[in-house]
C-alpha cells in the first residue's frame, strides 16, 4: 500500500515524503480511504499507530479540495472587506470546518505540531490549540484569525463557546481522540455539550484505546453507520 494509492491531494504526498515517511500503516490504509469517502469511524487503536495522521490526512485532504473549489470569501476577508469600506469593525466568531477534542494539553500541541507538517503545502489551512493554561488574550488572537481547523481541550474549548468566540454552524469533521482518556477524565458533559453544538451532517471520528463500555455507548450515539476499525 502506498499513500499514493490512498488518493490524497499532491500537497499532502509531498509533505509525507518530506517527513519521511514512506508507507501507510495499517490503521492509516483502513481509516484514509473511508474517511476521504465521508465515512464516520470508530478506531481502537493506541499511540504509536499512526492514529493522528490517520485522521489528520484525509481531513486535510477533504478541507484542500474544498477550498480550491470554494467561491466568495471567507469570514476574515470579508471583515478586511468590511474595515476597508471603513465599517466598523465587529467582532466575529470564528467558524472552523475541523475540531479535534483531546485529553491533554500534551497531546492538543502534538496534534497541531503534525497537522503543520502536513499541511505546510496548503494555503489557508491553519490549526490552532485551544488549551487550558494558556492565556486568553493569546487565544482570542488565535480565534480571529479564523482557522479552519480547532485542536482543543474540551474545558477551556467550552469557556470560549459560552462567551460566543466560537460558532460551530459550518463544521464539518468531529475528532475525539483518545476518547476513552476523555471519559475518564471526567469530560463527558462537555463533550456531550460541545457534540450538541456541531452539525447533525458533521463527519465524526472516534479513536480509543477500547470501544467498550462508557466509551462505546457515547461512541455509537456520536456516529452514524461508522466503520468499525480494530488495529
Ligand atoms: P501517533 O500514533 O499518531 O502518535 O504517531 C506515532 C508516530 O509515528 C509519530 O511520531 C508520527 O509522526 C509517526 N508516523 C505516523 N505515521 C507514519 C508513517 N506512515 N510512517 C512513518 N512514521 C509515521
Amino acid at each position: 500500500m502506498t499513500f499514493e494509492s490512498l488518493g490524497l491531494h499532491p500537497s499532502i504526498l509531498a509533505a509525507l515524503t518530506e517527513s519521511g515517511y514512506t508507507a501507510p500503516t495499517a490503521v492509516q490504509s483502513q481509516a484514509i480511504p473511508a474517511a476521504i469517502e465521508g465515512r464516520d469511524l470508530l478506531v481502537s487503536s493506541q499511540t504509536g499507530s499512526g492514529k493522528t495522521a490517520a485522521f489528520m490526512l484525509p481531513s486535510l485532504h477533504k478541507l484542500a479540495s474544498a477550498e480550491q473549489s470554494a467561491a466568495g470569501k471567507t469570514p476574515n476577508q470579508e471583515m478586511q472587506a468590511s474595515r476597508a469600506r471603513g465599517e466598523r469593525p465587529r467582532f466575529k466568531a470564528a467558524q472552523p470546518k475541523m475540531l479535534v477534542l483531546t485529553p491533554t494539553r500534551e497531546l492538543a500541541l502534538q496534534v497541531t505540531t503534525n497537522t503543520d507538517k502536513y499541511s505546510t503545502g496548503i494555503r489557508r489551512i491553519k490549526a490552532v490549540s485551544i488549551l487550558g493554561g494558556m492565556p486568553y488574550p493569546k487565544q482570542m488572537q488565535l480565534l480571529a484569525k479564523n482557522p479552519e481547523i480547532l485542536v482543543a481541550t474540551p474545558g477551556r474549548l467550552i469557556d470560549h463557546m459560552d462567551s460566543g468566540k466560537i460558532d460551530f454552524s459550518q463544521l464539518e469533521i468531529l475528532v475525539l481522540d483518545e476518547a476513552d482518556r476523555m471519559l475518564d477524565m471526567g469530560f463527558i458533559d462537555d463533550i456531550e455539550k460541545i457534540v450538541e453544538a456541531t452539525p447533525e451532517g458533521r463527519q465524526t471520528m472516534l479513536f480509543s484505546a477500547t470501544l467498550d463500555g462508557v466509551v462505546g455507548n457515547m461512541a455509537r450515539r456520536i456516529t452514524k453507520n461508522p466503520l468499525v476499525i480494530q488495529v
